[in-house]
């Protein structure tokens, strides 16, 4: 029981800070008052992990606030047991991130942090040796070598190809995983007297020991110089801003971003850019290490635990003043940190859609800027719709960039297939307009790009008695046939089986048609109409192997293929100068799933994709085919037009109370039974109705978008509202009434991607 802390302020005549707040590693934000026995006075710090008593067991819980007073009795209050974290878990800037995410994302502290820290730092994994490789022969003679060994040992020559290209050494972690190789390799060189291996000391930078020249500055161009001044400005007053910088692709926001960074380095400020996990290539890191030679941490997902450790180190020690990363590295432990900024800010893949907490990197990223007064650079060629009206609503400072410098902006044709399988006499899928530019393409040796959504040779198989598609036994989705493997797959679980002779719905025998078509056999039919031109694939098929993405992206840039055909893996921010010819096979593929972002996410696909195409010196041009050619959203994404598809998407959005008009949170139920998903589902549904306020909207229970995955089903509902806290309240008042089910799980998401899925 709480009294009042007046009362009892008298008891403590000296204000000893004798008393800690903890909160519960599993609550979302209660936190309980303890005292703190004299011989942890010193270790009971703000963010320390601690074990408390709590209803005759230990549990673990984090220092909130260390204070002098309780609204607790003294001696009422428990003594904390023991503190098992060396200081802080995180830095504080980010235990009160953990705070308001616990909170923003209904998602206990203590996995807020899990989630905060890498595995490895977690873990306590100490990285003990590595190694550094040098060459220990000269590039010819290496070179020599290399060709002599090309057919007897392909794993060596591999390694010595990369060992060729880099300036002085490398490490071998580094080498391993360009090369795609193990150790083993290695080892047998430096036997046979090619390589020379060092220990490097634990405390070095991983990435220490590259040479570069560093490359200088470009001269901005107005538009640039512009965005740079407002970003320079915001940055030198060290006040909270966030600027979005909206420019097209191939506009020069790389570059403005870089100089941000520049600035931000005089400062003394230290620097945390976001790039999507695609774009983490070789090519963007090279072009970052060229002009920043030295503290630059790249936190890639192939980095091993160890690595990943390692810099985490160095950044929270500020040894490293800059980080590139994926999602996650929004968490780094970056001391004064001055600048924020995340590219292509409208990606998907910044949201954890399949864990708790759903966060939003680039929300975390305004969020955590403004926590420490940090400049933050949203960049985007699509702002997502919830960015670009911030900025107009003046909450964002806005920058545009329309200027492509020497390379224009695309020719778009817009096919309409309709019309084409007319002409052909059923579905087809190529228009003649595509197929004469790839020709085209072909003889003045330009390369070309096609995306498809749909991975696969046949995207379904369907009996042509009962008219019942092939379904994954244990998913709700249909089988895909890939024809390498001559089986079918589940792209939901990842089962494989030989096709079907019967029918598995009715056992009508060979009745079985194979329909749709993916990736696999959009290759299988150029190679059979244009067989001189040489072609690439990536999908999730092609890019199983580790390294594989890279060597296939490295080849098609290195000329190596005429012809690129792609998932949206590609879409993304890769910059390839040849390409003069994108081709987008079915544009309007997701237009009609019953979700409010399925408009926007077409608009940005097509745009981003159109942005491949003549980023060089020769002007691009974009053929989409598509069988709603009138439909708004495909007729201003072949325009470029972002603003019209803006005005027309907002205005919808205004109209039916979806996001940035409302927030939404997700209740997602998942389980074996599924009648006791249903029930568990609906009772829920039930209870936070009750008090929830008048002005949020309760939406009643669904199947979800796939309602079985790995023979789990799948329901859920959503709630929409003004804002989170209420619905938080909500459900915890819910809680109490239904404690987590052993069999049914729940999953909560914020601002979910998709309500739909
Ligand atoms: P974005 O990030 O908007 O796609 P980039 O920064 O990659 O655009 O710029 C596209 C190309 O234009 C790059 O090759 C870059 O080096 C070049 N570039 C950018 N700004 C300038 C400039 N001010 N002067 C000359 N070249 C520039
Ligand atoms: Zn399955």
């Amino acid at each position: 029981m709480e009294a009042d802390a007046s009362l009892y302020s008298e008891i403590n005549p000296v204000a000893l800070m004798t008393i800690a707040s903890v909160i519960l590693e599993v609550a979302i934000q209660k936190a309980l008052d303890y005292s703190i026995p004299e011989q942890l006075a010193t270790t009971v710090v703000r963010g320390a992990a601690v074990m408390v008593p709590l209803r005759g067991q230990l549990k673990r819980g984090f220092v909130l606030e260390v204070k002098a007073t309780s609204s607790v009795p003294i001696a009422k209050t428990l003594p904390i047991n023991r503190v098992v974290s060396d200081g802080p878990v995180v830095t504080e800037d980010l235990f009160d991130l953990a705070l308001w995410m616990a909170k923003y994302y209904i998602c206990p502290l203590g996995k807020v942090i899990k989630t905060m820290l890498p595995a490895g730092v977690r873990k306590n994994i100490q990285l003990k040796e590595q190694y550094y490789v040098m060459r220990k022969i000269t590039r010819d003679e290496m070179r020599d070598y290399c060709a002599k060994i090309q057919n007897k040992a392909p794993q060596q020559a591999k390694v010595l190809e990369v060992m060729l290209q880099v300036t002085k050494g490398i490490l071998q972690s580094e080498l391993l995983e360009k090369a795609d190789c193990n150790a083993s390799s290695v080892k047998s060189l430096v036997e046979k007297g090619i390589l020379l291996l060092d220990i490097v000391r634990a405390d070095r930078s991983p990435l220490f020991g590259h040479e570069y020249f560093k490359a200088k500055p470009k001269l901005l161009r107005g538009e640039q110089q512009v965005a740079l001044d407002k970003i320079t400005e915001t940055l030198d007053k060290g006040v909270f801003t966030t600027h979005l910088l909206f420019g097209v692709t191939g506009s020069g926001k790389t570059e403005v971003y870089i100089q941000a960074i520049d600035k931000a380095l005089l400062l003394g400020k230290g620097v945390i850019m976001l790039v999507p996990e695609i774009a983490l290539t070789e090519q963007t890191i090279e072009r970052f290490r060229s002009r920043f030679s030295e503290s630059l941490a790249v936190l890639h997902h192939r980095l091993s635990d160890g690595e990943r450790c390692d810099a985490w180190e160095q950044i929270r020690l500020g040894k490293t003043r800059i980080v590139i990363g994926a999602r996650s590295a929004i968490f780094s432990p970056m001391p004064d940190l001055g600048l924020i900024i995340v590219d292509e800010e409208h990606e998907q893949s910044y949201k954890q859609s399949d864990d708790s907490p759903s966060y939003q990197a680039r929300d975390i990223a305004v969020m955590r800027a403004r926590k420490t007064q940090a400049t933050c650079i949203l960049g985007s060629a699509t702002p997502s719709l919830e960015s670009y009206y911030n900025a107009l609503n003046q909450k964002y400072t806005l920058s545009i960039l329309s200027d492509r410098g020497k390379a224009t902006l695309p020719t778009v044709h817009t096919v309409d297939m309709k019309r084409e399988y007319d002409k052909a006499k059923g579905p087809t899928s190529f228009s003649d307009l595509l197929l004469t530019k790839i020709r085209e393409r072909k003889e003045r040796g330009e390369q070309t790009i096609l995306f498809l959504n749909r991975r696969g040779y046949h995207t379904q198989l369907t009996c042509q008695v009962c008219t019942a598609a092939v379904m994954c036994p244990h998913c709700d989705t249909k089988m895909t046939f890939h024809r390498k493997n001559n089986s079918i797959q589940c792209h939901l679980c990842g089962l494989e089986m030989a096709p079907p002779h019967t029918c598995p719905s009715c056992s009508a025998h060979a009745m079985i048609k194979y329909q749709g078509v993916g990736t696999e056999k959009i290759e299988a039919m150029l190679n059979a109409i244009f067989p001189d031109i040489r072609m690439l694939r990536i999908d999730a098929d092609t890019t199983k192997h580790k390294g594989s993405l890279e060597m296939l992206l490295q080849e098609f840039r290195s000329g190596k293929a005429d012809l690129l055909i792609g998932t949206q893996m590609i879409a993304k921010g890769l910059h390839f100068p040849e390409v003069t010819l994108v081709g987008v096979l079915n544009a309007d593929g997701t237009l009609n799933i019953p979700d409010f972002r399925a408009s926007e996410q077409v608009f940005q696909l097509i745009t981003q994709v159109a942005g491949r195409a003549g980023r060089g010196h020769v002007p691009g041009e974009v053929v989409v085919q598509t069988l709603l050619p009138e439909h708004s959203t495909i007729l201003h994404a072949t325009k470029q037009d972002y603003t019209s598809f803006y005005n027309e998407e907002v205005a919808s959005r205004k109209l039916f109370g979806f996001p940035p008009f409302c927030h939404i949170v997700k209740f997602l139920f998942v389980g074996k039974e599924e009648d006791a998903v249903v029930a568990t589902a609906g009772r829920f549904n039930e209870e936070i109705r009750k008090t929830l306020p008048q002005e949020f909207l309760c939406h009643p229970v669904l199947p979800a978008g796939h309602a079985k995955v790995k023979d789990q089903f799948r329901y859920h509902f959503i709630i929409r509202g003004p804002s989170i806290a209420p619905i938080r309240a909500a459900f915890e008042a819910c809680t109490k009434v239904f404690p987590p089910s052993s069999t049914v799980a729940r999953f909560i998401d914020v601002d979910p991607s998709s309500i739909f899925f």
